[in-house]
């Protein structure tokens, strides 16, 4: 059998929790898998190598940094799991010193609890796969974790949330309707879900690493009457700071 262990950095538990909500497709997991560790599900932890392991969250402290090595040391295959652990997400993309983000949420500069600049794992450690999302599509993960276990490697998608929209034939909010959408920025794999109600995709897969063109779709935005502050934040929210025009 093989061995999993799921570990949880800087964010809201969401993408942890996101594993507990497979239900029944949980039980065909633990079939293949043994869990060694995973905190929120249970005190139990057992050391040693593991086949997979899970990350989420962002390295935003130095407790998060040793807990993401060890991950890594252990681990023969890492997947970041959630927009935090993939881009940094909202936390990465606040600006300022540390003792300036100190002073202005906690009235203090004494890092007492050993703060980093928030970053994404793949800052630190080498990622072998990839699930954007907040949080992620809990599908995407199982057909994943199936995929290991029967020695296939998944792969990532490398197009944006338009291809899925177009594939579902919805209608381009953006162009038919003048509602900001980030869908030609964004890593595709949601099957364009917000466009299936009609809402503009706001990133939270994050965006790209190539192959698009924020100035563009700024330049769209202007004419549509967005200003440049409206369009920074929109950019800034899911990127850690890494979308930019
Ligand atoms: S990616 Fe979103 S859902 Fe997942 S831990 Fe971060 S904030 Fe929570
Ligand atoms: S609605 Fe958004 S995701 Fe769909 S095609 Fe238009 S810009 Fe792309
Ligand atoms: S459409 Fe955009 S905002 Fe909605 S789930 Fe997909 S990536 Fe996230």
């Amino acid at each position: 059998m093989r061995t999993l262990g799921v570990f949880e950095l800087t964010g809201c538990g969401g993408c942890a929790l996101n594993i507990i909500f497979l239900y029944n497709k949980l039980f065909d997991v633990i079939q293949l898998y043994k869990i060694k560790e995973f905190h929120m599900a249970s005190s139990y932890r057992e050391e040693g190598s593991l086949d997979v392991a899970l990350v989420s969250g962002s390295v935003s402290t130095q407790r998060d940094l040793e807990i993401l090595r060890r991950a890594r040391e252990n681990s023969r295959f890492l997947i970041a799991i959630g927009t935090c652990a993939t881009h940094g997400n909202m936390q990465s993309s606040l600006e300022g010193s540390m003792e300036e983000k100190l002073e202005r949420i906690y009235g203090t500069r004494d890092n007492y609890m050993g703060a980093l600049n928030s970053k994404p794992i793949v800052e630190y450690v080498k990622v072998d796969f990839a699930i954007p999302g907040c949080p992620y599509d809990k599908d995407e993960l199982y057909q994943a974790l199936i995929l290991l276990a029967k020695g296939v490697e998944p792969v990532y998608k490398d197009y944006p949330v338009c291809v899925e929209c177009k594939l579902n034939e919805y209608e381009c909010v953006l162009v038919k309707r003048g509602i900001p959408c980030l869908g030609p920025l964004t890593v595709g794999g949601c099957n364009a879900i917000c466009l299936r109600s009609g809402i503009g995709c706001i990133g939270c897969r994050g965006p790209l690493p190539k192959g698009v063109n924020p100035a563009g779709e700024a330049r769209i935005l202007k004419e549509l009457g967005y200003d440049d502050e409206y369009i920074r934040n929109k950019y800034k929210t899911f990127s850690g700071g890494g979308l930019k025009w």
